[in-house]
């Protein structure tokens, strides 16, 4: 029985990366049925909407969403649409894994998990100007917001997911030395729902700028992390910078009626077009996307591939340190993947 997925690919190097992964979920033989659909900026020059009612409906159809990088306009124009869609289903949870995929870096055996609280904080975007004298923008305000509801619901997926994957650590991630209401509640309600896995996963806190160094000093003594909205987002480019850049992290966008994986990185406009993007944190998107329908040994097969192909340093991309393009590197995974099919 195959499985629709929405597949939207996205803007800047979107398309080029989300065709890579549907042709190596194609040859990994996964189940899968797309459902293609648009949004972003490309969207927007097409039929003037960036978030089309259509992708609206079929997301609630399928339920399930691969979506390359959407780009956002910077400081005016339409919002972000990745927030939007993040709103729109309630996916409250971003789940961001990193682990060495590649031999040679700062650090092996890297293997951490951000669990970052998705619908709430600084980006729900209720901000505005208040005009002085002759200055229309004297001062620009923004409301950070934090629900006892959005706090425990996300420590608890952290504690949840540690249990599911054998994980031995949460650490909460805060600033509530200085935000004492918004973090303060988070941290308060953080203590509290720690105290139900007790016994069972290790709690600990730890105040946000701390963490940034300690991840860059010694990120082995880290396990699952969870944060709120703006610190996640800044906390998991510096984790997926621990093993080798925005390439290879891939992120999960969770909620109780619907799933959206996508590539950690954005739509990346200095290379698009170029046909050297790196496919692979899509490609792991994917492998999350597959976990998620229980088609697991298939992700496996995928992430095995993957690996390989990144040990053999085989067409890597420029970022990766190599001279090949998203097709070569592309073909090399597809290689891989029919080199272990042979072997089984
Ligand atoms: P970016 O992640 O697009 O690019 C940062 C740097 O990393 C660039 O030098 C880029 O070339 C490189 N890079 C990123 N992905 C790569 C890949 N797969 N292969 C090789 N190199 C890669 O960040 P940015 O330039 O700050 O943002 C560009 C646009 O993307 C903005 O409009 C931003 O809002 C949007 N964005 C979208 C998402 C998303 O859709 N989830 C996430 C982040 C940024």
């Amino acid at each position: 029985m195959s499985q629709t997925v929405t597949l939207i690919p996205g803007d800047g190097i979107g398309p080029a990366i989300t065709d890579a992964t549907v042709r190596v979920l194609e040859a990994a033989g996964a189940p899968i049925e797309w459902d293609r659909q648009s949004a972003g900026s490309a969207s927007m020059e097409k039929g003037g909407d960036p978030l089309p009612q259509a992708t609206l409906d079929a997301i609630e159809r399928d339920r399930v969403v691969l979506k390359g990088p959407l780009t956002t306009p910077i400081g005016a124009g339409f919002r972000s649409i990745n927030v939007a869609l993040r709103k729109h289903f309630d996916l409250y949870a971003n789940i961001r894994p990193v682990q060495t995929m590649m031999p040679g870096g700062r650090y092996e055996d890297i293997d951490l998990v951000m669990v970052r609280e998705n619908t709430e904080g600084l980006y729900i975007g209720i901000e505005h100007f208040i005009g002085m004298e002759d200055d229309p923008k004297a001062v620009a305000e923004s409301v950070m917001l934090v629900t006892r509801y959005g706090a425990e619901r996300i420590v608890r997926y952290a504690f949840d997911y540690a249990l599911r994957h054998d994980r031995e650590k949460v650490t909460l991630v805060h600033k509530a030395n200085i935000l004492k209401c918004t973090q303060g509640l988070f941290l308060e309600v953080g203590r509290q729902v720690a105290e139900d896995y007790e016994g069972r996963v290790e709690f600990e806190d730890k105040i946000i700028d701390n963490t940034a160094m300690q991840l860059v000093l010694n990120p082995h003594q880290f396990d699952v992390l969870v944060t709120e909205n703006m610190f996640g987002d800044i906390l998991s480019d510096e984790m997926a910078g621990l093993v080798g850049g925005l390439g290879l992290a891939p992120g999960a966008n969770i909620g109780d009626d619907a799933a959206m994986f996508e590539p950690v990185h954005g739509s990346a406009p200095d290379i698009a077009g170029r046909g050297i993007a790196n496919p692979c944190s899509c490609v792991l998107a994917a492998c999350l996307l597959l976990d998620h329908l229980e088609e697991r040994p298939t992700a496996e097969r995928i992430r095995g591939a993957l690996r390989a192909t990144l040990e053999a340093g085989e067409s890597l991309t420029p970022d990766l340190g190599g001279d090949g393009t998203t097709e070569s590197f592309t073909d090399a995974i597809i290689k891989q993947l029919e080199r272990d099919a042979a072997s089984v």
